[in-house]
Order: structure tokens, then sequence, then C-alpha cells
């Protein structure tokens, strides 16, 4: 299908997006599947390539690009020569936008051209071994402490835990107020900052997630980012945009696995002829194409609305919703059509369905979505039960 939203320029940038991830990054990622994490020199590399924090101003060394589509490319080309778990736009967007709204002016100073660079990894820490879904439910506490903080809690499921070197983390700064939350930049070397083991996951395996902790980790004025009792309402600001590149994501998986397969079909046969000569092949196709045609027009159209400053979080969370189910059903349809080849190791298409399992999980999960849909269409579980 022929997407509209993109001109000549758009397609240039996408060429060269393209050559950086074949060259760079698609020879890599099998050792950095074998060894759990990618390269840190891989972000510098991006960082040179002009691809990390691009809507950051020159004046730190960024290009000022708002259009949220070059960072749309830089997603589909990431998955389509490279790999999902290579977390460039989690460092670039959904981390580092935080620093760009909600940083001080010596923040932004010290860690920007750094981040933009690709020499310090960002990562975000919100999720609890107590608390995931459930964000008012964070243990972590920041207490004042003259101009500083002093942190102390623990984080887990920590993406780029291993290579980050700044993490945003969530604490509680106002202990009986449950969205009393406060946002500060740790940085790797403070003291009372350590982190765990890389941890092993079924899927996702070029990325580095752990666990972190915080022992009275002093927190200087300049790393609070916005205000230290409304954290939990920056979040809820930001999470729109952390939706849509997670539908983003799924969808170009999706379409990968779709081109991968369609290569398999035609060349392996049984009983005599193609795989992709049976009925069930070809209805099965077409049902594939036709649902990601629909729902890549439709994420192309929350791509405009986030460019204007109008997608709201439910249509954003109808995106994320719909992407990862329809990646996992894909995934699921593709190995099928792979046969036992789907199944070994050996095929992309064997770790695309492991890498494709946490969408309906991270990100907040599908049943999470389906809350914020309803409630958006006048169905609140709170209101429809009050007084009951
Ligand atoms: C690979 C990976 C990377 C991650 N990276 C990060 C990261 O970088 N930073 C970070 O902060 N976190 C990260 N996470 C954590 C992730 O965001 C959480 O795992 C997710 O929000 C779900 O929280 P939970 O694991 O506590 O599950 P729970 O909240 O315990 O949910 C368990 C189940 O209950 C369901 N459930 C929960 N509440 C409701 C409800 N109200 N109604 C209906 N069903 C409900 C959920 O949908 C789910 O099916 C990552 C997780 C993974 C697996």
């Amino acid at each position: 299908m022929q997407r509209l939203i993109f001109d000549e320029e758009h397609e240039m940038f996408r060429d060269s997006v393209r050559r950086f991830m074949q060259s760079e990054v698609e020879p890599n990622v099998e050792k950095w599947r074998e060894q759990g994490i990618c390269d840190p020199a891989a972000f510098i590399k991006a960082g040179e390539q002009g691809l990390l924090c691009m809507w950051a101003a020159e004046k730190y060394g960024g290009s000022g690009i708002e259009d949220f589509r070059f960072e749309q490319i830089v997603i589909e080309e990431t998955i389509r020569h490279g790999d999902i778990g290579f977390f460039l736009s989690l460092h670039s967007r959904l981390v580092g936008r935080y620093l760009g709204h909600l940083g001080s002016a010596a923040l932004k100073e010290r860690l920007l051209p750094k981040c933009i660079s690709g020499e310090t990894i960002l990562g975000i820490a919100m999720t609890e071994p107590n608390a995931g879904s459930d964000l008012a439910g964070i243990r972590s506490r920041a207490v004042r402490d003259g101009d500083d903080w002093l942190l102390s809690g623990s984080k887990t499921f920590i993406s780029n835990g291993i290579n980050g070197g700044a993490f945003v983390v969530a604490a509680r700064t106002v202990p009986d107020k449950p969205h009393g939350i406060g946002l500060f930049v740790v940085e790797a070397g403070m003291d009372g900052f350590s982190r765990g083991r890389n941890l092993k996951k079924m899927g996702l395996k070029t990325q580095d997630t752990a666990e972190l902790f915080f022992e009275n980790v002093r927190i200087p004025a300049e790393n609070v980012l916005g205000d230290p009792e409304k954290g939990f309402y920056h979040l809820m600001f930001h999470l729109a945009e952390e939706r849509l590149i997670s539908a983003v994501q799924e969808i170009a998986h999706a379409e990968t696995a779709f081109d991968l397969t369609m290569d398999y079909i035609l060349e392996r046969k049984a009983f005599g002829r193609p795989i992709a000569a049976f009925q069930n092949t070809r209805f099965k196709m077409a049902e594939m194409r036709t649902e990601l045609d629909i729902l890549q027009t439709f994420i192309d159209q929350c791509v405009l609305l986030h460019n204007q400053g109008e997608l709201s979080a439910d249509l954003a969370a109808e995106a994320k919703l719909h992407a990862s189910e329809l990646e996992s059903t894909v995934m699921d349809n593709c190995v099928q059509l792979h046969g036992g080849s789907g199944y070994m190791s050996e095929y992309r298409i064997s770790h695309m369905f492991t890498d494709a399992r946490v969408s309906r999980i991270y990100a907040g999960s599908s049943e999470i979505m389906k809350e914020i849909i309803a409630r958006s269409i006048g169905l609140d579980e709170r209101k429809l039960t009050r007084g009951r």
C-alpha cells in the first residue's frame, strides 16, 4: 500500500537510515543476541549518523526536527534491517523528551550533548517488584534534603538497564498521596546507585533489562524533572507518545514478518507445489495484508495528529492495543506457515515470535489499554459502580 504521509525528504532520509542499519546493525545482531545486550558503541555510531534525539535544539548538537515521521522511519528501518531490541527510540524519545521538556537548563547543557552523541544511553525506571500497571503503588521514596533530594528504593525490568548512563526514576515524594510522585535523573557513578544482573528473558535478546537499586542517592536540584510532586501528570503527558512508539514498532515488526514469510512460502514446496499455492496460505496472507494495511493507515493518521499536538491518550491506547494484538497474531501465523523451520533458531521468524510476546505486556498491557479506551467512551468502572 502506498503511504501518503511521507514526502521526498522522508524517503531520502529512509534510504540513508536503511544503509546505516544494513552496515552497522544487521551484521551484529546475531552477536548481540548471543551476548544478551547490544554493543554501546552502536549508539555512538547512531549518534554520528545524527539519529539520536533528533528533536533536540542545534545548540546542544541536535537537528531540531520535531516531525515525528523521521523517528517513525528510524523505528521502521531499525526493525526491518536490524532488530526490535535495539532501543534507539526509548533513548531518543521515550526518555530523551523528558529531559527536553522538563530538564533544568544546567541538566540539558550537561547531559543532552552526550545523549545526542550516544555517549550516554538513557533509560526510564517506573516499574518496581510490587508495582507495574499500578504506577500509583510505587514505594521508592525521595525526601528533600536542603536543595537536594535523597532517593531510595528499587526498580525492576528496566530497559537499557546495563548500558544506561542516566535514568529517569519515578519516586514517591508525598507519602499519603497516591499521585504524589516526582521524576529524578540518576546518573551512573552517583553514590548509592547500583544495578543488578542482566535479566534472562524469553525474547528481546539484544536488549539489556535489569534491576536498579538506590540507597540514599543524593539528587542535586538540577536533576529534578519538572514539579517534584507532579511527576504522575508529567508521566501521563508523555505516555501517549510512548504508546504511539510501541504501535509503530509493533506494526513494523509484523510487516517484516509478513515479508519474510512471503519469501519463504514462494520458495518452499510440499506436494509438488509451493506452499504459497495452498488456499489456506493464500487466504492467511490475504487476511494479514488487509489487517496490516488498515492498521498502518490508522497509525499513520495518529502520527500526523501527534505532529499537530493532538494525539489523545485514548487514541494512542487504541493504536497500541490493536498493533500489539495484531503483531502477535501475525507472528503466530508466520511461524505456522514456516512449518518446523519456523521453530528453529536459525530462522529469524522464530525469535521474532518470542520478541513480539512482550508487546502486549509492556508500555501498558492490553488490559490497561482497554481500561483507558473504555473510560474514554464513558465506561469508567469507578463512576458506573459509585453508590452501589
Ligand atoms: C522486556 C521488558 C522491558 C521493560 N522495560 C521497562 C522499562 O524500561 N521501564 C519500566 O519502568 N518498566 C519496564 N517494564 C515493565 C513493564 O512496563 C511492566 O511489566 C508492565 O507495565 C506490567 O506490569 P507488571 O509486570 O507489574 O504486571 P502486573 O501489573 O502485575 O499485571 C499482571 C496482569 O494483570 C493485568 N492487570 C493489571 N491491572 C489490571 C487492571 N486494572 N485491569 C485488568 N487487568 C489488569 C495485567 O494486564 C497483566 O495481564 C518492562 C517489562 C519487560 C517485560
